[in-house]
C-alpha cells in the first residue's frame, strides 16, 4: 500500500500507521457490512470508476470524497493492484446543499409574491414564471419556459397600441434596472388585456456579468381606471361650457371650474369659500331664491332659472341645477351647481313673443277694420238715403217752418252718421286716398293753424319741421287728420291743466337697427330700407298706463266718457298709416306724457308715383264741382243702377227734379235689356259698382259694347287705386263717390250729362 501525504493529511493516519492496516479500518470504519461489501467489490473490479462516497477519518468525522480509480496490472495482464485517489469535497456539497435549499426557498416566495414575476437568462429566454405572471400573460409555465420574453410578454402602448420594445432586450443593453412607460397595456395569450406597471432588473454572477433578467410586474388596471377616470373628469370639467360650482355641506364653495369664472367674470379663487348667494342683484326674483334654499334646505335637487349678476354689474340668466351628493352611508358632502347663461336665448324667447303679441295685434285690428268696414259699407247706402230724402222733403216741405226744423235735425244727424262711417272706411283702408308727391311741412302747418283754433287756454302748441325733409308719397287730407287726431287727443288728454304739444318732423335713416327696436318697422324696412319721414306728436301731458298703451289702437276703445270719445280717432290714425306702408310707435307713462312717432317712407322719386297717377279721379266734392245746380232742365235721359231699392227711388226723384228723365233698375239684366232694346234712348248710364253677381265694371264693359260712345259713371262707397284703374281700362267716364252730399252727387251727374250734350 502506498499511502501519500495528502491521504495521511485528510485521515489523520500517518503513513506509518497505514501501510500494512486494512483499508476498512483506515476509511471505513463506521460503515454497514453491506456497504463495505460493494466498496470491496468495486476495490476489485478492473474497471476505472470515479464517484462520490462519504468516508471518516481517524477520529471518526465523515468527509465527503470524489473518488477516481485506477486499476493496475502486470506484464501478463492480471489486475494486481488499484491507484485511488480521493478528494474531500465535504464544502463543495455543503455549499450545494445551500443552493438547493435556497432555491427551493426562492421557488416558494415566487410562487407566494403577489406582483407577477418572469425570469430570463441572458439570451432572453424565460427561464422561471410564478403563478401570477402566468395567469396575467396567460402562458403556463411549462410552455412558457424556454421561449423569447417578448413571446410571452407582448406589450403595447394602452392608447396608440404601438407595440413596445421588450424589457429584457433593454436592460441587456443598459444594464440597468428599466421602469416601464405609463399607459403599458399587457396583451395575455387568452385574450385578457391588463394594465400593468413594472420594472425589470438585470441579473449578475459574482463577477458582475450580467447572467439574465429579472422582470417585476403586477395589474393596475383598476388603479389605472380610477387614475384615467378622475383625470378625464378634471378635463371635462375644465373643457365644458357650463359653470360648475361645489359647495361642502355648509353651501360655501370648494371649488369652481374656468367656464363659472368666465360667465360669472370671477375669478375661481376669489368665489371659494362664499356662499352662492352672492350671484344674485336687484332683479332677482325673491320666490325663485326661495326655492333655491328650500331645496338646499331638504337636500333635493333645483332646476331652474334665475336672474344672475356678472362681477361687473350686468345680469345674466342662469339656467341652474343644484344635486346634493351624499357619501354611501347617505350623509349630505357637498352640492354640485351647473350654470348655463342662457341669456341669448332668453332675449330671443322676449323678441319672438314680442313679435307674436304684434302679430296678433294686426290680426285683430284686421278682423276689426274687414267687420266694422263691411257694416260702414252699408250704412253708406242707408245714410245716402236718408240724407237724400231728407233733402228732397226740405225742398217740398219749405212753407213749412216745424218741418224744416225737424229735417234740418235729420240732416245734422246724418251727416255725423257719415262722417263716423268715413272714419270706419279709413280706419278700416276702404276710403279712397291719393297719394301724391307730397312735403310734409306745409301739411303740418296748415294742421297747426286748424289745431289752434280749438287750442285750450293754457296749452301751448308748437311746431318744428327739418328744413331738408324729402317728400312722402301719401293722401294730404289723411295725413292732415293723423295729425289732427294725434293732437286732439293730446289736448283732451290735458284735461283743461297747462300743458305743451309739440310737433317734430326730421328725416331718419331705416336701418336693421332701427327696424330691430320697433318691430312694426320691420315691413317699411323690408320694402323701403333707406330714408323715412319721421313726425313726432308728443304732450306732456298725464300719460297712459300701460294697460291702455297696448290698446289703444283698437277700434272703439276708449276711456273717455259715452259722448266724448268714440274710440275711432287712433284707429282711423293707424288705419291711414298702414294704407301709407309706414308705421306708427307709441311711447307714454303716467305722469310722463305721450309721445306718438310716425314713420313714413320717403317717396323715390319726385315722377315715379305721381306719373302713375290714374287717369281718373273721383269726382270731386270741391267748391267748384258744385257748380250752378240751379237746375238747367235740359231734359237728357240716365239709366240708373243700383241694387239698393231705396236708393234707385231715390235717385229717381231727385235727378227728375233737376230736370233729368230717369229709368231706375234694381237688376243688371234688365237694366241692360232695356239699352241692347234701344241703345239710343239713354244719354248717360250711371252704375252701382258693388252688386250681387255683375259688378258696376262689368256692366260697364257691357254697355260700352252695345255703345262705344255712351258715357258710363260709376258709383261706389269706397273707390281705391284698383277700382280706378281697372275703370279706366274700361273707358268708364266718371267715378262718383257715393257719400258726397246730394248737391255734390247732382253737381256731378249735370256736369256729366252736360259734356254728353
Ligand atoms: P278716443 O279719443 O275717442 O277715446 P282714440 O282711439 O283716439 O279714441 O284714443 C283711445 C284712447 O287712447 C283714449 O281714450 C285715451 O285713453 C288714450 N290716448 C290717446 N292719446 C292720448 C294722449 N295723448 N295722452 C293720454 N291718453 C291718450
Amino acid at each position: 500500500m502506498v499511502w501519500n501525504a495528502a491521504a495521511a493529511r485528510l485521515f489523520g493516519f500517518t503513513a506509518e500507521e497505514a501501510v500494512g492496516r486494512p483499508v476498512r479500518e483506515l476509511q471505513l470504519a463506521g460503515v454497514s457490512e453491506a456497504e463495505y461489501e460493494t466498496v470491496r467489490a468495486r476495490f476489485n473490479s478492473a474497471a476505472p470508476e470515479t464517484y462520490e462516497s462519504t468516508r471518516h477519518t481517524k477520529d471518526g468525522t465523515p468527509v465527503d470524497l470524489f473518488v477516481t480509480t485506477a486499476p493496475m496490472f502486470d506484464e501478463n495482464g492480471t489486475h494486481v493492484a488499484k491507484i485511488i485517489s480521493m478528494t474531500d469535497i465535504s464544502e463543495r456539497r455543503l455549499a450545494r446543499e445551500k443552493i438547493r435549499a435556497s432555491e427551493e426557498n426562492l421557488a416558494i416566495t415566487l410562487h407566494s409574491i403577489g406582483d407577477a414575476v418572469i425570469v430570463t437568462d441572458a439570451a432572453g429566454l424565460v427561464t422561471r414564471m410564478n403563478p401570477t405572471a402566468e395567469r396575467l400573460t396567460g402562458w403556463p409555465l411549462v410552455e412558457g419556459i424556454g421561449r423569447s420574453l417578448s413571446e410571452v410578454f407582448h406589450i403595447v402602448n394602452a392608447q396608440t397600441r404601438a407595440r413596445l420594445d421588450n424589457p429584457a432586450q433593454l436592460v441587456m443593453a443598459r444594464g440597468e434596472v428599466v421602469g416601464l412607460a405609463n399607459h403599458t397595456l399587457l396583451l395575455a395569450r387568452d385574450g385578457h388585456e391588463y394594465q400593468i406597471a413594472d420594472s425589470a432588473a438585470p441579473i449578475r454572477d459574482q463577477a458582475g456579468k450580467i447572467t439574465g433578467v429579472v422582470l417585476v410586474f403586477s395589474d393596475v388596471s383598476e388603479k389605472y381606471r380610477a387614475d384615467e377616470s378622475l383625470r378625464l373628469s378634471e378635463v371635462a370639467l375644465k373643457s365644458i361650457s357650463q359653470g360648475v360650482l361645489i359647495t361642502g355641506a355648509d353651501q360655501l364653495i370648494v371649488s369652481a371650474n374656468d367656464a363659472f369664472a368666465k360667465i360669472t367674470g370671477y375669478a375661481v379663487a376669489e368665489t371659494l369659500g362664499l356662499n352662492c348667494r352672492f350671484l344674485a342683484g336687484p332683479d332677482t326674483d325673491p320666490l325663485t331664491v326661495a326655492m333655491i334654499r328650500a331645496a338646499l334646505k331638504n337636500t333635493t335637487a333645483f332646476d331652474g332659472e334665475i336672474l344672475n349678476y356678472r362681477k361687473d354689474g350686468t345680469p345674466f340668466w342662469n339656467e341652474l341645477t343644484i344635486t346634493p351628493i351624499f357619501d354611501p352611508q347617505g350623509v349630505l358632502t357637498n352640492f354640485i351647481s351647473i350654470t348655463r347663461d342662457i341669456t341669448v336665448r332668453k332675449a330671443a324667447e322676449a323678441a319672438h313673443a314680442a313679435l307674436e303679441a304684434q302679430l296678433r295685434e294686426s290680426q285683430k285690428m284686421q278682423a276689426v277694420g274687414t267687420l266694422a268696414g263691411g257694416i260702414a259699407h252699408d250704412f253708406n247706402n242707408i245714410i245716402a238715403t236718408i240724407l237724400g230724402n231728407a233733402e228732397l222733403a226740405r225742398e217740398d216741405a219749405s212753407a213749412n217752418p216745424p218741418v224744416l226744423q225737424s229735417l234740418d235735425e235729420i240732416r245734422k244727424a246724418g251727416s255725423r252718421a257719415r262722417d263716423l262711417v268715413q272714419q270706419i272706411l279709413s280706419f278700416s283702408r276702404r276710403q279712397p286716398n291719393e297719394k301724391k308727391h307730397l312735403a310734409l311741412a306745409p301739411i303740418i302747418e296748415e294742421s297747426v293753424r286748424l289745431l289752434r283754433a280749438t287750442l285750450p287756454a293754457r296749452v301751448a302748441l308748437d311746431a318744428h319741421c327739418a328744413a331738408d325733409v324729402p317728400a312722402v308719397l301719401a293722401d294730404a287730407t289723411q295725413i292732415e287728420q293723423v295729425i289732427i287726431n294725434l293732437a286732439t287727443n293730446a289736448m283732451q288728454a290735458m284735461h283743461g291743466a297747462p300743458g305743451r304739444i309739440s310737433l317734430r318732423l326730421d328725416t331718419l335713416a331705416l336701418d336693421a337697427a332701427l327696424a330691430d327696436a320697433h318691430p312694426g318697422l320691420r315691413a317699411v324696412y323690408a320694402q323701403h330700407a333707406g330714408r323715412v319721414a319721421r313726425l313726432t306728436v308728443s304732450d306732456d301731458g298725464p300719460g297712459m298706463e300701460a294697460a291702455v298703451r297696448e290698446r289703444i289702437f283698437e277700434p272703439f276703445f276708449t276711456t273717455k266718457p259715452v259722448n266724448e270719445g268714440t274710440g275711432l280717432g287712433l284707429s282711423v290714425v293707424h288705419g291711414i298709416v298702414q294704407a301709407h306702408e309706414g308705421a306708427i310707435t307709441v311711447e307714454s307713462e303716467p305722469g310722463k306724457g305721450t309721445s306718438f312717432t310716425l314713420y313714413l317712407p320717403v317717396a323715390e322719386s319726385e315722377d315715379g308715383g305721381a306719373s302713375e297717377a290714374p287717369p281718373v279721379q273721383p269726382a270731386q266734392a270741391g267748391a267748384e264741382a258744385r257748380i250752378a245746380a240751379a237746375a238747367t232742365a235740359t231734359g237728357q235721359r240716365i239709366l240708373y243702377l243700383d241694387d239698393d231699392e231705396a236708393l234707385v227711388s231715390l235717385m229717381k226723384r231727385l235727378l227728375a227734379r233737376q230736370g233729368y228723365r230717369v229709368s231706375g233698375f234694381v237688376d243688371q239684366r234688365e237694366a241692360l235689356d232695356a239699352l241692347r232694346a234701344d241703345p239710343n234712348a239713354f244719354d248717360l248710364v250711371i252704375t252701382d259698382y258693388n252688386m250681387p253677381g255683375m259688378s258696376g265694371l262689368d256692366v260697364a264693359r257691357e254697355v260700352r259694347a252695345l255703345r262705344t260712345d255712351l258715357p258710363v259713371a260709376i258709383a261706389s262707397g269706397f273707390i281705391d287705386e284698383a277700382l280706378t284703374t281697372q275703370a279706366a281700362e274700361v273707358g268708364v267716364r266718371d267715378l262718383i263717390f257715393k257719400a258726397t252730399a246730394v248737391d255734390e252727387f247732382c253737381a256731378t251727374v249735370q256736369r256729366l250729362a252736360q259734356t254728353v250734350a
